[in-house]
């Protein structure tokens, strides 16, 4: 079968030819329909060096996979073939506290699973090809009625991923609440959706893009604003009696998007950072409002993704996706990179 393999650290991924792989005692065989293209993926291929994780290359790429049940093998029960599912993203033991109640990102016991920290098209080959090997059939979650592999397959992180960090906020999320969120991209702009799906927070969207607010907009931001110098200030204006946001979510992370979140926040507010842009921000006694919460998150647990795929089911939340075949693979990163890609890239082999 055919797979887009990343090769070395610090190289171009390459479709080339491998064995179709066939499942062991209490695995699975998914016949990919969907693997989405990940902004995380550019670090894989361009940042990261051996040391950087407690892997290396190669693998197939692709940790946003969905598709239908190809084979299982011995004692898997509760699957049957031909069954539309979407595969679970991290990969844990299976057995420590975090990994019982869904919680693989988080596992205790690293050295247990699959691979420490990973997952497929993370360490092991994942879904940019035409079949992907699952080895732990509890990571294979059906996908309800009416949900396309094609819009499931994002939903794994690009919808899940934001999921879990409003979830955790939802307490100050109610309907005299701001929420900002910062980077209207691949999770970004689901995340809009998220908000206005489950909370009856006003969500207003920055981005430095023109078309990104646009694409906020559609999501149904209810404000929308290119940031500049003034930001925070603008942002403050915008909610009741000048007191900032309740929760900022920074889907870039970088220098300027972590100062603009802290300079918005509000007293007691959440700013939770979710892009891996590398920057930093200074905390002092003076520098945060009071009682300010800054957290990071890493992904979302495997109930999370339940709740996710049936706000996909029920057309609550619709990730904007641009289809490539494995062969265009390759372009789509680099329509990634340049930053003209709209909404997600989902590759379908
Ligand atoms: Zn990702
Ligand atoms: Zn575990």
């Amino acid at each position: 079968m055919r797979a887009l393999r990343l090769p070395n650290w610090k190289s171009e991924p390459e479709v080339v030819e491998v064995d179709e792989p066939s499942p062991g005692p209490g695995q699975v065989v998914v016949k990919i329909g969907g693997a989405g293209a990940c902004h995380s993926d550019l670090h894989l291929m361009h940042d990261f060096e051996a040391g950087t994780v407690p892997w290396n290359p190669p693998f197939t790429l692709g940790h946003e996979n969905a598709g239908w049940v190809h084979a299982l093998g011995d004692g898997v029960t509760g699957l049957t073939v031909g069954q539309p599912v979407a595969v679970y993203g991290p990969w844990g033991c299976g057995t420590c506290a975090r990994c019982r109640v869904g919680v693989d990102p988080y596992c205790e016991n690293v050295a247990e699973a699959p691979v420490p920290g990973g997952g497929g098209g993370l360490g092991l080959d994942g879904g940019m090809a035409e079949y992907m090997l699952v080895p732990q059939a509890r990571q294979v979650v059906p996908l309800p009625d009416g949900l396309d592999p094609v819009l499931a397959a994002p939903l794994t992180d690009a919808g899940l991923t934001p999921y879990h960090a409003i979830r955790r906020s939802w307490a100050k999320l109610g309907p005299t609440s701001t929420a900002v969120v910062i980077g209207v991209g691949g999770l970004g702009h689901v995340g809009v959706q998220i908000l206005k799906a489950t909370t009856a927070a006003r969500v207003i969207a920055v981005d430095t893009r023109e078309d990104a607010l646009k694409l906020g907009a559609e999501c149904g931001a209810d404000l929308t604003m290119l940031s500049g110098e003034n930001t925070a200030q603008e942002i403050r204006r915008a909610t009741p009696g000048g007191r900032g946001a309740d929760v900022v979510l920074d889907f870039v992370g970088a220098d300027p998007t972590l100062a603009l979140g802290a300079a918005a926040a509000r007293t007691v507010g959440d700013l939770t950072i979710v892009g891996i842009g590398g920057g930093t921000l200074p905390v002092s006694y003076f520098s945060v409002p009071y009682e300010v919460s800054i957290q990071t998150t890493y992904w979302g647990s495997r109930p999370e993704l339940a709740e996710v795929l049936e706000l996909g089911a029920r057309g609550l939340v619709r990730p904007k996706t641009s289809t490539f075949r494995l062969e265009e693979a390759v372009d789509a990163y680099r329509q990634m990179s340049a930053g003209t890609l709209e909404g997600r890239a989902v590759i379908v082999p």
